[in-house]
């Protein structure tokens, strides 16, 4: 693993936690801890991504090492190697909830590969930090590899994310949530290694605008523009610089969420602490697919009350979350209306991306909005979809198929979940369908081309919660070839496969209300 090299300028610029020793407590005065991962039983690779690999300059023969699992289970490190957890805080369910993290996550560091890309490794479940607060710092089987498939599929999907480059069994055991004859379930541990440019997120300066250290927190905000916005070093004017650097995380989270909502993701627990400043998706844990359109869904049993984090809230959630983002930096900015502008470009860049993004999906050469126009047709769309129980994925797909001078509900067949619900809204269908074809036929594109763009920003694969448990349930009996199969297909999503049809599958009745495949919480 010679290819590895490290730069590590988070612990080379940022203040450390003076205290060595690793106890669970307030961190202060510090952007993180140095802290060792905590060594495992019997690490043993389970999956990989062979993209990621490459990125980071890694060959086979140093994934499938010995050496690989021992470093990337957390019992061992490579030269140049600075382990350490981050100092967070976030806005939970709406709620101040002071510091968070890591909790379970230790950065091992910054690696520069050989295009001189800036990419760090993180273990996630590696054991517990000074930030573990009760918990244990550990990961479950089940959620670690929901985690590694997830970021690799949003990769493929086109979606903004963190990658993932490995999962590592640990042989030991945690026990979770999961509910069995009344009794927590003792379930296989495991730890993933996620990578990303940066894991800085919005509440690493939510923390110190909280405590008022704003030196702190002056720094952090210099740190994250200087190495991870290199192109608004120019701004020769500090307080523009970070005005600018607002402006560009508001609109890089606006395109973010524009794509959440296009593929049917709904991540479940968008605090701010799981907020990337990159604007990627990050921390997957709660998340879901979208399976019958349905926009007051989450995946989330600990917000099934209140359901702040339902898919079609997501928009106002990031807008919310970069609020406090605004709030917890205006001590060094010192004025109120240029965030308040970033602000309103996160709506007009959320608009005009979702938009785009879906006049794609319905094969539109243009967006004419208005009631009258393709707002309202979205909008019919939507509450027929969300009436007839009709699958997300499998509609926007196969609405490509249909032909626009006669349409009829064939092509769409598969969609449907219920026929009751079917019959309900057939005659409405219909008729949306033929003011859809009128619209496609007005616009005189090619057939071809419009069915091409359609099938690019419509996936025909998505990594729906029951592909996912299937993998788990294998997973966890010993056999990784389910998840193989899966992460193989999810590589193309957009693209036909003979053959693996069973993965383009709506989600079967058994998997409707499953325990484990509907239950999921954050700490797993
Ligand atoms: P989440 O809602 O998943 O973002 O979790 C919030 C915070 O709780 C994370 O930032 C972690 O620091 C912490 N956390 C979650 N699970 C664990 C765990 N098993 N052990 C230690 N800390 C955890
Ligand atoms: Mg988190
Ligand atoms: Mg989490």
């Amino acid at each position: 693993m010679r290819a590895l090299r490290f730069d590590n300028r988070f612990v080379r610029e940022l203040p450390a936690d003076p205290e060595a020793e690793n106890h669970v407590r307030p961190v202060h005065g510090a952007c993180y801890s140095r802290v060792m991962p905590t060594p495992v039983r019997a690490p043993r690779l389970l999956a990989w991504s062979r993209e990621v690999a490459h990125i980071l300059g890694l060959e086979e023969a140093d994934v499938r090492s010995a050496e690989f699992a021992r470093v990337f289970g957390g019992n061992g490190l490579l030269p140049g190697m600075e382990p350490y957890a981050a100092c967070y805080g976030g806005h939970q369910f709406g709620n101040w909830a002071g510091q968070l993290g890591d909790g379970r996550a230790i950065t091992l560091g910054e690696s520069i590969n050989a295009r001189g890309e800036r990419w760090e490794l993180q273990l996630k479940g590696a054991g517990p930090t000074p930030y573990s607060r009760f918990a244990d710092g550990r990961a479950v089987l089940r959620s670690s590899l929901r985690e590694f498939l997830c970021s690799e599929a949003m990769h493929h999907l086109g979606v903004p994310t963190t990658r993932a480059l490995s999962l590592v069994g640990t042989g030991e055991t945690v026990v979770r949530d999961m509910l069995y004859d009344g009794n927590p379930r003792p379930e296989p541990g495991a730890v993933v290694c996620r990578v990303a440019p940066s894991f800085i997120r919005f509440g690493n300066f939510e923390i110190f605008a909280s405590r008022g250290e704003e030196a702190l927190l002056e720094r952090l905000i210099d740190f994250t523009i200087a190495r991870d916005f290199p192109e608004l070093a120019a701004e020769p004017d500090a307080a523009a610089r970070r005005i600018r650097w607002f402006d560009e995380v508001c609109r890089r989270t606006a395109v973010l969420v524009a794509h959440w909502m296009r593929v049917g993701f709904v991540h479940g627990v968008m605090n701010t602490d799981n907020m990337s400043i990159l604007g990627l998706t990050i921390d997957y844990g709660p998340y879901g697919w979208v399976d019958d359109f349905d926009p007051d869904w989450t995946p989330n049993t600990t917000d099934a009350g209140g359901r702040r984090y339902r898919f079609g809230n997501q928009p106002f959630i990031a807008h919310w979350n970069l609020w406090q983002l605004a709030n917890a930096i205006y001590p060094v900015v010192r004025e109120v209306e240029p965030l308040e502008r970033a602000l309103a470009a996160y709506a007009d860049v959320h608009d005009s991306s979702y938009r785009d993004m879906m006049r794609a999906k319905l094969g539109l050469a243009e967006w004419r909005g208005g009631e009258e126009g393709d707002d309202g047709l979205l909008e019919r769309l939507h509450r027929l979809l969300a009436a007839g129980e009709v699958d997300m994925s499998l509609f926007f797909r196969r609405l490509a198929d249909v032909d626009p001078a006669a349409p009829t509900l064939e092509p769409l067949a598969e969609a449907f979940y219920d026929p009751t619900r079917r019959a309900a809204v057939e005659a409405e269908l219909l008729a949306w369908l033929r003011a859809h074809g009128a619209r496609v036929l007005g616009d005189g594109r090619l057939a071809a081309a419009r069915r091409a763009e359609m099938n690019r920003v419509n996936p025909l694969y998505v990594p729906r919660n029951y592909l996912a448990q299937q993998a788990i349930d294998a997973a966890e009996g010993g056999d990784m070839s389910e998840l193989e199969a899966l992460l193989e297909v999810l590589r193309r999503p957009y693209d036909e496969q003979p053959g693996r049809e069973r993965f383009a599958a709506r989600r079967p009745d058994w998997a409707r209300d499953r325990p484990g495949c509907s239950m999921l919480s954050c700490s797993s």
